[in-house]
Order: C-alpha cells, then structure tokens, then sequence
C-alpha cells in the first residue's frame, strides 16, 4: 500500500490589493519539495506531522511518498506561479509513484489565486485524471475552507478543524489519516455527505470555547461519540474571500450514508439558524480609548483590530487606531502594530535615540489610514520571536527587520511583515509587556484569545475600516452573483446534501442527491 501526502495552504483575503506570489510563501512559510517534506513536517504538530503518525503507526505499514509542501501567511491571492509550481513538483511525485492507493491533502481551503477561485478544487481535479480510479483523496482543511461542490465531488474523506481558536492541527491531519485509511481497508466503507450553507459570516464572531457555535461544536460531537457518525465538520467559510459562488458548508462521515446525508443536513440547518448569534458586536474607537483611560477599568484594554488582521489576509497596514490615539492626545499607554518595511528602513536611518516625522501605515492598501508625526525610535530589531501559541509553543518565527517607535504614549511596533499577530510574544519579543499598557491593539480575529484571555482586562471588538471588515456589508464583493445570507435571510431555509460513497476498487463518483427535507 503506497500513500502519498502532499500540502498547499494559505487563507486568501480578495480585498488585499498586493497578491501572494512565491517570495511571500517563501518568507511567511514554507516552499518544500517532495524531497524535504519528510524531514521538515514528521514530528511536527501539524496536519502532515498527524498524518505521518497514523501511517506509521498503521499495522497495514503503508508506504509513505511525499509531494510538495507549500504553506503561507493568510493574504491577497496568490499569483499563478504559486499553484503552477506547487503543481510541477505534485504531478511529478505522483507519476514517480504510481500506482497510489491513496492521497492524502493538507488544505487549508480558501486558498484562491488569480486564475482559480477554488484553487483546492482545481488540484483534486488535475489529481484524479492522474491516479487510479480507485485512489482515495483525503483532505485535511481549516474550518474556514471554502468548499464546493465540486471539491466535494472528487474527494473521499474531508476533515476540517474542530476548534477556533485552531489547536487541533496536528488531531485533523490524524483524522483523515484514519478515515483515509479506513476508506482504503474497511469492508464497510464510510460514506461521506457535504451539505451546502447560505451563509458567511464574520470569523470574529463566534469561537469554539463559549456560545451558540460551541454548542452546535458540542451535538456534532456527541454524534460521533454516540457511533452514530464517523466524524463531521463544520466549514465556516472565510469570508473575506470574492467569489461568484460562496457557500458554508457541513460534512458527515458515517458507516450508514443515510445518517451520513440526514446529519450532514442537520448539521446545516442547525448552522444557519444560529446564523444572526454570528453578528459581531463591535464598539467604536473612541469607546474603547474611553474605557483604557477610564482608571476604574480593568487593564489592559485589548482593542481587537480584526479589520486589519494578517490572519486573515488583510496587510496589517492601518493606522486607524493609531490615529485616533495621537488626534485625542490619549493618556492610555499604548501599543499597536503595523506593517511598513520603508517605515522601517527610516527608524533604521534615524537610529535609536533618535526622532524624526514618520508616515506610517497605508503601503499596501492606499484606502488603508496613515498617519505623519515626529516618532522617537526605541529599539532595533531583527524581528526574530518565539511563539507562545498552542501547537507553535517556542517555535521561532519572523517579521522582518523592525522597530519600536514612540508617539506621545503609544508605542508602534513597525515590522516588514506581521506574523502571528494573536500571539502576545509578538509585542514580548520586541520589550512591549502587553499586561503593563493601558490599551492594546490586536490584529487578530479570534486566535489572540488562547494567548490573550489570562492577561486581559477588558476585550472589546472594535468597529474598524480594512481588508478583512468584520462587517461584510461595508465590503464591495464584485464577483458574488448568488446572493447568501447577511445579503438575504431565508427563514424557510432547507438544507440539501450530496452523498458520495467511498467504494474502494469502485469508480468514485456516484453522487446522489439528498432527498429533501422529511428525512430530518
Ligand atoms: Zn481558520
């Protein structure tokens, strides 16, 4: 038995304007051949590092194969070289070890590029006119994949993230590791059923560790605790993502493709019922700097940028709580972050000690806020950090050279690139104590709550401008041409699936249409 594992992951964001060519895949991430991948991911707690493990550990001792791994930092679309090349490097690893018996995918989902708006899509399709007909596709992707009916069309076995905050990467890689085994040596062979959703909705809104979504997290849970599925997800779609066609998406795997479709829409409906507890609750600016310099509030106050979150694809650019600070002439101690390599470059030439009127923020994005005014410079760094975060704990990572620059009483972190902006070692690192300022700016969505929770007074969502708006209706989506929930709201809404059978040493494909509504 012959497995080949391969991976190609970012979280595109549509409205950053600067796209994701090789050299940002390179910088953010990693651009490994088959060869590395190996030596590079086995250990790992990621999904390749997961998968590695369940195959090791499988009596049946398949034999493991490498295809490429490519994996960047969350931004605009990539460029066509990216999928290009990953694709060289795949095609020829599986033609070098054909005949597969399965292939196993790292995704994270809502991977787009220039020329496809389902890039995952395009490659599962390309991969099956290459394997045998026989070959199990099965994919591991983050919860906030984009998932078609197409992908869902040509795969065997999806499984997408548990928890968000993420910490279950290396768990998910395990998962469809197991199912695609599964898939390969069980006389009763799981069923798979994909069940589309109407609706997007802010990733800033909902997490797995409180609320309505971690209580549809807990019933999907229960089913398979309960043997009456194999394993499910719940995509919630990236959001900042343009496409013609959005969906959300739930999947069941069962034993019984009847539960397996019966759940999948269950799960659906459940889902898009919770859809107006999904709404952010966003606080202006003004009141979040009023509760940082208000003496009775408890500090520090985190002022949670999302709009602006590299994360999730946005550049990391705005100065819009910046500004806001310096135009008020706060007495909150501050902290933010931006990304400005020539703002950079400039608190370099100037020299610790020294000051000089800076322009920050706003390279990337023109729409994005500046702001101009006389900085003094901190401190110099090479923008190296270790990570705190679960699953990274102490893993190294890097912003590009940088600098602390003092504006009355904030303190800016200026950065070539912003990496891991949930992570409170990103100010650490570079002597800006988050628990010893009044007000934090964090350019995160909901990953700064594992790291952010045991230090924070106060947490408030702030309502601002950028590429990744936590109201989407302040974003212009161009190529959306089917409508989905916030643009409509179906009250009546009844979900359907599509059931694809996994039948090993059978032609994949047969895909049969869920049958309505009185099955639920
Ligand atoms: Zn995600």
């Amino acid at each position: 038995m012959k497995v080949l594992i391969t991976e190609i992951r970012q979280e595109s964001n549509s409205f950053n304007p600067l796209l994701s060519g090789l050299a940002h895949w390179r910088k953010s991430g990693w651009v490994l051949a088959a060869n590395e991948v190996g030596a590079a991911l086995k250990g790992v707690e990621c999904a390749v590092g997961g998968m590695i493990e369940v195959l090791e550990a499988s009596p049946r001792r398949p034999e493991i194969v490498f295809g490429p791994a490519f994996s960047a930092q969350s931004g605009g679309p990539a460029e066509s070289e990216v999928l290009e090349s990953f694709w060289e490097g795949l095609s020829q690893a599986i033609e070098a070890n054909l005949p597969l018996d399965a292939v196993f995918f790292s995704f994270h989902g809502a991977l787009q590029t220039i020329d496809f708006d389902d890039a995952q899509g395009e490659i599962v399709r390309r991969v099956r006119e290459l394997v045998p007909s026989t070959c199990v596709l099965a994919a591991s992707l983050d919860m906030h994949g984009y998932i078609t009916e197409a992908f869902a069309a040509a795969v065997d076995i999806m499984c997408g993230y548990h928890t968000y905050p993420h910490v279950d990467f290396a768990e998910t890689g395990r998962r469809t590791a197991r199912l695609g085994l599964a898939a390969l040596t069980s006389a009763s062979a799981p069923a798979i059923a994909w069940s589309p959703v109407p609706m997007m909705v802010s990733a800033s809104a909902y997490n797995t560790l409180s609320g309505p979504f971690r209580d549809l997290s807990l019933y999907a849970e229960r089913l398979v605790e309960t043997g009456e599925l194999l394993d499910f997800s719940i995509f919630q779609m990236q959001p900042w993502l343009d496409v013609s066609k959005p969906n959300s998406a739930t999947v069941a795997i069962g034993h019984d493709p009847r539960k397996a479709e019966r759940y999948a829409r269950d799960l659906a409906e459940r889902l898009y019922r919770l859809r107006h507890t999904f709404t952010p609750k966003l606080s202006s600016i003004d009141f979040i700097i009023d509760r940082a310099e208000d003496p009775t509030a408890s500090k520090p106050v985190i002022l949670v940028d999302s709009a602006d979150s590299p994360n999730a694809g946005a550049p990391g650019d705005s100065m819009a709580v910046a500004r806001r600070l310096l135009e008020r002439q706060s007495t909150a101690r501050s902290a933010t972050v931006v990304s400005d390599p020539a703002a950079v470059a400039q608190a370099f030439e100037v020299g610790v000690g020294g000051s000089a009127e800076f322009a920050i923020g706003g390279r990337v994005d023109a729409s994005a806020i500046r702001i101009n005014a006389v900085g003094y410079v901190r401190s110099l760094h090479d923008g190296e950090f270790r990570l705190e975060f679960v699953g990274h704990g102490g893993r190294s990572s890097r912003i590009g050279k940088s600098a602390v620059v003092r504006f009355g009483n904030l303190d800016v972190l200026v950065c070539e690139t912003i990496v891991s902006s949930g992570d409170p070692q990103l100010y650490r690192a570079f002597g800006i104590e988050p628990s010893m300022y009044d007000l934090v700016a964090v350019k995160a969505n909901t990953s700064f709550r594992v790291g952010y929770t045991k230090i924070a007074g106060e947490i408030y969502e702030a309502d601002t401008p950028g590429a990744a708006a936590p109201d989407l209706l302040r974003l212009s989506f161009r190529k959306m041409t089917e409508r989905l929930y916030p643009w409509m709201d179906d009250a009546t809404f009844k979900a359907r699936a599509r059931v694809g059978r996994l039948v090993a040493n059978s032609p994949h494909g047969e895909l049969t249409e869920g049958r309505g509504a009185d099955r639920i």
